[in-house]
């Protein structure tokens, strides 16, 4: 990694910088996605929570139905309430939300998820690994990402 990526809200009140590269990075065009954003897909970069330093503010946790019946953690600035992060169950990792980067364009998507139901107009790369629903996690991961979430996935089963 050349330099750490650092992003934050809108107003400023929230920075954060991630102290290494994602374990994978997800574009879901589900319909909750698309919902929240209010745009046609979300850019996750999944990494584990510990990496996600908090330079300024403090991001509020806001439980937002979705379309399953669950809900989905949405973390955001509790001045301007841009959503930087959420999670998905495991607090142990964070989705940041790559367009708060202050360089999106450092972060490409690894993979291309519900893409049943990417709007229409959007041309997605033949390069890049696209499925209906989602994935086999370790089928498509790099070993070494595998290695970071199970070395997570530990410690959290023996606070249980
Ligand atoms: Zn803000
Ligand atoms: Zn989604």
């Amino acid at each position: 990694m050349s330099s750490p990526r650092e992003g934050g809200c809108a107003c400023g009140a929230v920075r954060y910088r991630l102290t290494s590269d994602p374990l994978f990075v997800n574009c879901c065009h589900c319909l909750n996605c698309q919902r929240q954003t209010g745009s046609a897909f979300v850019i996750n970069m999944l990494i584990e929570a510990d990496r996600v330093g908090l330079l300024a503010g403090k991001p509020q946790p806001r439980d937002v139905p979705r379309d399953d019946g669950s809900s989905q953690r949405i973390f955001r600035c509790p001045n301007c309430q841009v959503a930087v992060f959420s999670e998905y169950g495991r607090p142990e990792v964070r989705f940041v939300r790559a367009g708060t980067l202050d360089r999106p364009s450092t972060i490409t998507p690894d993979v291309h998820i519900f893409t049943r139901s990417k709007l229409p107009w959007i041309t997605l790369p033949d390069s890049v690994p696209a499925f209906e629903v989602y994935y086999d996690t370790k089928a498509l991961w790099p070993a070494a990402s595998l290695e970071r979430l199970a070395a997570i996935m530990a410690t959290g089963d023996s606070d249980a």
